[in-house]
């Protein structure tokens, strides 16, 4: 089940599910931070939606793989060092 639905089953005041998705996501403005802040900070029912919807977040990153650079980026990675550092050496 899609965390939103989860949310929307339990939250309490219109919005309020997707304004918590779209605070943690970094998408609201200012003006719109600023309002569901003082919300959330008056609303506990709210402010419980937010906090389930951080530790939601946090198990799946705490669950999700960390990606690895493929080894051929490494090697051109060395050898754009290694043609630095000669670069660097010649200089001197
Ligand atoms: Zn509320």
């Amino acid at each position: 089940m899609p965390s939103s639905r989860l949310l929307s089953s339990v939250a309490p005041c219109p919005g309020a599910a997707a304004r918590a998705q779209a605070w943690l996501d970094g998408a609201l403005g200012d003006a719109e931070l600023a309002e569901a802040r003082a919300h959330a900070a008056a609303c506990t029912r709210c402010a419980d939606v937010l906090a389930v919807e951080r530790r939601f977040r946090e198990f799946i990153a705490s669950r999700a793989p960390r990606p690895l650079a493929p080894a051929t980026l490494r090697l051109r990675v060395r050898a754009a060092l290694g043609t630095a550092e000669r670069a660097l050496a010649g200089r001197t």
